[in-house]
């Protein structure tokens, strides 16, 4: 259980670009470092709210709005019992910080009556889909954050294993 760094990720950023959409209001990174409307998916990773080395990758498909949420090792999140746990709304919560509710919204074919918060009006059930990709996306889109000059710790990257994707 030491391999938590997908291999060839690291080398697949050097050679990717991303562009980084500046969010519609501040977001805090710390709780949801990624979000993204991609691959027909509401998909982000979200930070364990008790352990700082975990993090779980989160998804809700378009359409069915079918979600699914593991560790980045692919271990089933412990909080879907029959509903989203924390962390899918948590995700939902910040893709409307970052995207607008209209627009996550339209993205995942959602009908949000007005006063209605999305996250209520997502009507899926739990079906397992793959992290790797979703984690990959993430570091690639770490390697392109500007990261202000600074020598003081980045709360947001102290899970990131530092050490662990070199050999
Ligand atoms: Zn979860």
């Amino acid at each position: 259980m030491t391999d938590r760094s997908p291999d060839g990720a690291l080398v697949w950023a050097r050679n990717s670009r991303l562009r980084v959409v500046p969010p519609v209001q501040p977001r805090k990174l710390a709780k949801v470092p990624f979000v993204e409307l991609a691959d027909g998916r509401l998909q982000g990773v979200v930070s364990s709210g008790s352990d700082i080395e975990r993090v779980y990758v989160s998804s809700i498909a378009a359409g069915t709005h079918n979600y699914n949420c593991s560790t980045n090792n692919n271990r089933p999140c412990g909080g879907l019992y029959g509903s989203p746990c924390k962390h899918l709304r948590a995700l939902v919560a910040e893709a409307v910080v970052q995207y607008g509710t209209g627009r996550v919204a339209r993205y995942l074919r959602a009908e949000v009556p007005e006063g209605a918060e999305l996250a209520d009006c997502l009507h899926g059930v739990h079906e397992p889909a793959p992290a790797a990709v979703v984690f990959s996306r993430f570091l690639r889109h770490l390697a392109y954050l500007e990261v202000p000059d600074t020598t003081l710790p980045i709360p947001e990257l102290h899970w990131f294993p530092a050490t662990g994707a070199v050999r």
